[in-house]
C-alpha cells in the first residue's frame, strides 16, 4: 500500500493555483506522533511505499531521515518544490526510490504561476540530486492552468533531459480562477494532447519511448485490460497520514468527513482497504476501465457542479480516445521489437503519479 506521509502542513511558496500552507488547524505544521507510532502502524505491511508530503516536505528533514532509517519500507518517495534540496542528506536522497520535482514547464509558465526564479532553482535542484548520487526515477510534476500549453510545456520538460518523466495535473475543480475554461480546452489542450500524442507515437516508431506518464498509465491500462479506481489508489491502497495521525482517504481531503478514516493508533493498514469507493456516473461510463474515476476527492467534492465534473470528464475522454486510436500501433512496434513493452509499462509501483490528470 501506498503511505503518504505529510511532515508539515507549511509550504515556502504560495503558488496561485494553490495557496501555499495548510492552517495549522487543519494540519498541523508540526508532526504530534511519534516515528514508533507510524512504525507500529505500517510494520504488517511488507510492500509499504512512503512517500513525503506536505505543504514542503523539506521543512522537516528530522522526520524524513528518521523515517528512513528507522520504517523498512520497501519504496520511499518525495514530492517537493525543490528550494530546500540542500535539507537532506545525500545518503538520504540516495534512499528514495522516487522524486517528484514541482515544475510547470516553461520559465514563463513556471515562474508566473510559483514564483520568480523558481523554474531556474528546480533545475538547479534537479542537477544537484545527481551530484548527491540519486539513481532514481525524476519526474517533473507539472500543474497545468490557463496561460498554460500542454504540447509546448511538456516537451519543453521533455528537452531538457533531466526528467525521466513528466507528469501533469489539471488545474481544474478546485480552482476558481479559470476566465476562458471552455475557449482554452478548445483552442489550446484538446490540439496540444492531439500533438503530443503524434509526437509520442513518433518517436516510439524510431524506437523511443518517452516518458509521458498520463500517456505511458493508460497505455498499461489499455494494454493490461484496466485501471484501479481511483487510479491514484485514494481510499482504494493509498491513504495520507496527516501531520496529528488522522489517516486521510486523499492528502488534500483534510477538512471533509467522507476522508477521515481514523487515526495510526487506532487500525490497521488491512482494515483500511477499498474504505472509500467511486460508485456512479463513473462505474457505468464507457470510459471507466481506462479512466477509473479520475480523482477521488473532485468526485466526491465536486466543487464546479455537475456541468464541471462533466466538462472534466470530457477532456479526460477525449485524451483517453486518442490513446486508443494509437494502441494498435503500439502492440506492432511492441511486437516488432522495435520499443520494449517494459519501456511502456508506467509506473511499475504506485509512485504518488495519478496517471489520469
Ligand atoms: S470520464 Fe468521467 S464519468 Fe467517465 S469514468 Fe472518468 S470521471 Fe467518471
Ligand atoms: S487524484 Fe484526487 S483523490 Fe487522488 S490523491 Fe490526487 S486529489 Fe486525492
Amino acid at each position: 500500500m501506498l503511505y503518504i506521509v505529510l511532515t508539515t502542513g507549511q509550504c515556502n511558496l504560495k503558488c496561485k493555483y494553490c495557496g501555499g500552507s495548510f492552517p495549522k488547524e487543519l494540519v498541523p505544521w508540526e508532526v504530534q506522533y511519534s516515528v514508533k507510532d507510524l512504525f507500529n502502524f505500517i510494520s504488517e505491511d511488507r510492500d509499504a511505499i512512503i512517500a513525503f508530503y506536505g505543504g514542503e516536505p523539506l521543512l522537516n528533514p528530522e522526520f524524513i531521515e528518521e523515517v528512513v532509517k528507522k520504517i523498512p519500507a520497501k519504496r520511499f518517495v518525495i514530492q517537493t518544490n525543490g528550494l530546500l534540496i540542500e535539507n537532506l542528506k545525500p545518503e538520504i536522497w540516495r534512499r528514495m526510490d522516487a522524486v517528484l520535482l514541482s515544475i510547470d514547464g516553461r520559465r514563463e509558465i513556471t515562474d508566473f504561476y510559483r514564483s520568480k526564479r523558481v523554474y531556474d532553482r528546480v533545475l538547479k535542484a534537479a542537477h544537484k540530486l545527481r551530484v548527491m548520487g540519486f539513481k532514481g526515477d525524476l519526474i517533473a510534476r507539472m500543474a497545468v492552468s490557463e496561460k498554460s500549453d500542454v504540447f509546448l510545456d511538456v516537451k519543453h520538460l521533455i528537452e531538457l533531459n533531466l526528467f525521466h518523466h513528466v507528469h501533469w495535473q489539471l488545474d481544474v475543480i478546485w480552482s476558481d480562477s479559470w476566465v476562458d475554461f471552455d475557449g482554452w480546452v478548445s483552442s489550446s489542450y484538446k490540439p496540444g494532447i492531439s500533438k503530443l500524442v503524434d509526437l509520442w507515437l513518433r518517436c516510439m516508431e524510431r524506437g523511443e519511448v518517452l516518458g509521458i506518464v498520463p500517456f505511458q498509465g493508460v497505455m498499461k491500462a489499455i494494454l493490461q485490460g484496466g485501471i484501479g479506481s481511483p487510479p491514484c489508489g485514494s481510499g482504494r491502497n493509498a491513504f495520507a497520514i496527516s501531520t496529528d495521525g488522522r489517516i486521510l482517504a486523499c492528502p488534500i481531503a483534510v477538512d471533509v468527513g467522507w476522508a477521515f478514516l481514523g487515526y495510526i493508533w487506532q487500525t490497521k493498514p488491512k482494515e483500511l482497504r477499498n474504505s472509500v469507493l467511486i460508485g456512479e456516473p463513473c462505474v457505468s461510463c464507457e470510459f471507466f476501465k481506462y479512466c477509473g474515476g479520475r480523482c477521488l476527492y473532485a468526485y466526491k467534492e465536486r466543487l464546479w457542479g455537475e456541468e464541471g465534473f462533466r466538462k472534466v470528464c470530457e477532456i479526460t475522454k477525449y485524451m483517453i480516445s486518442k490513446l486508443l486510436k494509437v494502441s494498435l500501433k503500439v502492440r506492432q512496434l511492441i511486437e516488432a521489437g522495435i520499443i520494449d513493452l517494459k519501456q511502456v509499462l508506467y509506473p511499475e509501483f504506485n509512485n504518488t503519479t495519478e496517471i489520469i490528470p
